[in-house]
């Protein structure tokens, strides 16, 4: 069996989302208070997860497991998970989404227990900005944890940045000056409306051409060929080998390509980051049902997505979970 739409897209990448808890409150993610969090004893636990997992890579075709949440290295037995998903035949490529706060102490453990890369959430170089944009201090933690990331050899090491309009718009030069001389692959996401208080507005957004424009003011980008179902259209930075990465979710999106599922940390299959309907996973797998019966349970979940996000149409809903809940 494998993961195909009606529009013949295959998903062999999966998002795993292992908690809905963060120790950051971005403001396009999250509201300063948190949220009502998923009860404890409904979040899939390492067994559940290394099964359901091997159910997606032995039976269904997927190929590579990218795990995040909220923050992923909350969770107390991640290094337990990323072992198990790494002990899976075929072994899938095991990556991680981390806002990089706990990743200095943690970065040789995973490692070690098989993860082979991270990508590391960083918006800006300076430490009231990030406050400001995700609520609490922590920028020197984060640029200790990229360090450790790179020293255990958890290669590429991709940073992640969302722009935000009279907040840290005019960081783009310089996010990529720090990434081309760390040696660290910078990709800049379009801010899309998956916030929670539906504050996002298309004409406040900072748009990926945008960001092009002021990076080409000071450096000469090529764009590269070839990028398949990656999100990011890539560019090569004043001749390479450096690359820089500008993610148009919103203005270029990538749909017709995405090869994507992804399940909550509550054990939800989402076909689509946009997706307003789910299949529960938790329930079936904990009442018992066989490997089998799971499986056809994703191929539908899947079969069902749709032609693609549907932002630009009037009648657009966005998401009932925010992003940290769906799993970035
Ligand atoms: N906590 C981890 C982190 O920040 O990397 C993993 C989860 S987070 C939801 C994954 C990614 O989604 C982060 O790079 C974050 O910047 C991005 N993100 C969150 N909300 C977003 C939004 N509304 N639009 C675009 N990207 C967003
Ligand atoms: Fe937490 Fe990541 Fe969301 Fe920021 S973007 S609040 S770090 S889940």
């Amino acid at each position: 069996m494998r993961l195909v739409d009606a529009f013949g897209r295959v998903a062999t990448d999966l998002r795993l989302s292992l908690t809905d808890r963060c120790n950051l409150r971005c403001t396009y993610c999250m509201p300063a208070e948190g949220l009502p969090w998923i009860p404890r004893a409904e979040l899939l636990t390492a067994a559940e997860l290394a099964r359901l997992a091997r159910i997606a890579v032995t039976r269904l075709g997927v190929r590579s497991i990218r795990l995040t949440g909220g923050e992923p290295t909350l969770r107390p037995d991640l290094i337990e998970i990323v072992a198990q998903l790494a002990a899976l035949r075929p072994r899938p490529e095991l990556s991680l989404t981390t806002n990089g706060l706990r990743l200095r102490g943690m970065a040789e453990g995973l490692r070690a227990a098989g993860l082979d890369r991270v990508n590391v959430s960083l918006d800006t170089l300076d430490p009231q900005r990030f406050r400001r944009i995700s609520r609490r201090d922590g920028l020197a933690d984060v640029l200790a944890g990229l360090d450790a990331a790179a020293a255990a050899g958890l290669h590429p090491v991709k940073v992640n940045a969302v722009l935000v309009r009279g907040v840290n718009e005019d960081e783009a030069v310089s996010l990529l000056r720090f990434c081309l001389r760390c040696c660290y692959e910078l990709r800049f996401i379009e801010q899309m409306p998956l916030d929670p208080h539906g504050a996002w507005n298309r004409a406040g957004m900072v748009t990926a051409a945008e960001i092009r424009s002021a990076l080409s003011e000071h450096h000469r980008l090529v764009p590269m060929p070839g990028r398949g179902s990656a999100p990011a259209e890539s560019f090569l930075v004043d001749d390479g080998p450096a690359r820089v990465g500008l993610i148009a979710a919103v203005t270029a999106p990538f749909c017709q390509a995405c090869d994507r599922v992804r399940l909550t940390a509550d054990g939800q299959i989402r076909n689509c980051l946009f997706a307003r309907v789910e299949t529960d996973l938790r329930t079936p797998l904990r009442a018992g049902e066989a490997d089998e019966d799971l499986a056809t349970r994703w191929v539908m979940a899947v079969h069902a997505k749709k032609a693609g996000h549907g932002i630009d149409d009037p009648a657009f809903v966005a998401p009932q979970r925010p992003m940290s809940a769906i799993g970035g």
